[in-house]
């Protein structure tokens, strides 16, 4: 007889985002005639760059012909790649080995994969609020209890708490606390805040990591957002980083590869684990990758490298910039609303704590996603569904097309009433 895996019936609440979809139809349905502006979801909008569609296409030609075509590459991506890749961090003074590189189809799958290179009784920590790939793959894996709705917590994860006061970046616990934990994920510039970590915040996280043998898995997905150049793109910017910390990142918001699906991990042969030696942990990602995985796109990769090139990568730089503008203008116009707004300055990502309700507490995070809806048709993500931790937030997401962005602003700025300042 069959049984379904338990652990999935714990998932607290389904996924944030089919919930929000939802809400949406239906009030559409009820307005046929409102345009929706989305705000919401994290996805890129503007069009692949020349250089990039131009690796696309010749990869695809050079497939059409025998003496060219290849059928399954290097498990752990192809080396044109993978040296462009230790060449884009030698850039910032980071040197790193081809082998430490792993092609993937994005850092998603790696953020929920990734676990499983530890023990089942490690102790995982993660940023609250977090985007949800790393709290759900935990839970899937079997490594926590049911989900506490009183605590906002799942029973056997450690949540890392952000609230304004710490720019929404816990410290490492400190000497007094002498809490041991394992596995770290950490995201910077982080999803849903918009907050960056700093050089000193970051090397709290390795310091404590190399004195408690702990591993760091950083998430990195928007590291050409950061404009400031004091803040560190790479944790491996940071001393000691290599022995204690896994860099996951993507071509997906940088390159506009949402949909061209591309990313890799950075497993360096120094990372260990108490129990592991130098090179263990690097060939056990190999070992996984090379059984589960078959590589990522040929077609894309070829794109990945014509985005790694300088031509590639300022035209990259120049998407960023259109949507940091995107961001700029929706910062400036719910500030001049009077709403309190954090991120969007090195992060596509802008964190807006919610207004005042008409019983003179904040609302909640859906309550003002429905104002929102409701009154301007502007689409947002409740901060609530990232965590308990977001709730009394929303985030903006700076992702659009200028217009819609306009439009998005105007409407806000002309339709939603907020309580008298
Ligand atoms: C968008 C995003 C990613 C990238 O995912 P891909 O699978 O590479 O598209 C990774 N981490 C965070 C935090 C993200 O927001």
């Amino acid at each position: 007889m069959a049984k379904l895996n338990p652990n999935y019936r714990k998932l607290s609440a389904g996924y944030l985002f089919p919930e929000i979809a939802r809400r949406v139809r239906e009030y559409s349905a009820e307005h046929p005639d409102q345009t929706i502006y989305r705000l919401g979801i994290g996805n890129t909008t503007e069009p692949l760059t020349p250089t990039i569609l131009q690796g696309l296409h010749d990869r695809v030609t050079a497939l059409g012909e025998r003496g060219t075509y290849t059928g399954y590459g290097d498990e752990q991506g192809e080396a044109e790649l993978r040296d462009a890749l230790v060449a884009y961090y030698a850039q910032r003074g980071v040197t790193l080995d081809p082998g430490e590189m792993f092609v993937s189809d994005g850092a998603k799958a790696d953020a929920a994969n990734i676990q499983n290179l530890f023990a089942q009784g490690s102790v995982m920590a993660i940023q609250n609020p977090a985007y949800p790939v790393y709290v759900d793959s935990n839970v899937v894996a079997g490594r926590t209890g049911e989900y506490d709705a009183a605590a906002g917590a799942y029973a056997g994860l450690r949540l890392l708490e952000g609230s304004p006061d710490n720019g929404w970046f816990a410290a490492p616990p400190g000497p007094e606390q002498d809490e041991q934990l394992d596995v770290v994920y950490l995201c910077s510039p982080n999803n849903p805040t918009g907050a960056v970590a700093t050089r000193e915040q970051l090397q709290a996280w390795v310091d404590y990591a190399r004195q408690h043998r702990a591993v760091i898995i950083f998430d990195a997905a928007y590291a050409e957002f950061i404009a400031d150049p004091e803040l560190p793109r790479s944790i491996y910017e940071i001393e000691g980083a290599r022995e204690c910390a896994i860099e996951l990142t993507s071509f997906s918001k940088f390159s506009g590869f949402t949909g061209v699906r591309l990313g890799w991990a950075v497993v360096p042969y120094a990372l260990r684990t108490e129990d592991s030696e130098q090179g263990e942990l690097n060939r056990m990602w190999n070992r996984r990758q090379s059984t589960f995985f078959n590589g990522a796109s040929n077609i894309a990769q070829s794109g990945g490298v014509a985005a790694l090139s300088e031509a590639g990568q300022r035209e990259s730089r120049a998407l960023v910039a259109y949507y940091m503008e995107n961001a700029r203008i929706i910062r400036s116009a719910l500030r001049e609303l009077g709403l309190d707004v954090t991120g969007g300055d090195n992060a596509p990502y802008l964190w807006v704590r919610t207004p005042t309700g008409p019983d003179g507490q904040p609302l909640g995070s859906w309550d003002f996603f429905d104002q929102l809806l409701r009154e301007a048709q502007v689409v947002v993500t409740p901060g609530a569904g990232f965590g308990s931790a977001g709730e009394g937030y929303v985030r903006f997401s700076a992702f659009g097309h200028r217009e819609n962005i306009e439009a998005a602003v105007q409407s806000i700025r002309g339709k939603l009433r907020l309580p008298e300042r």
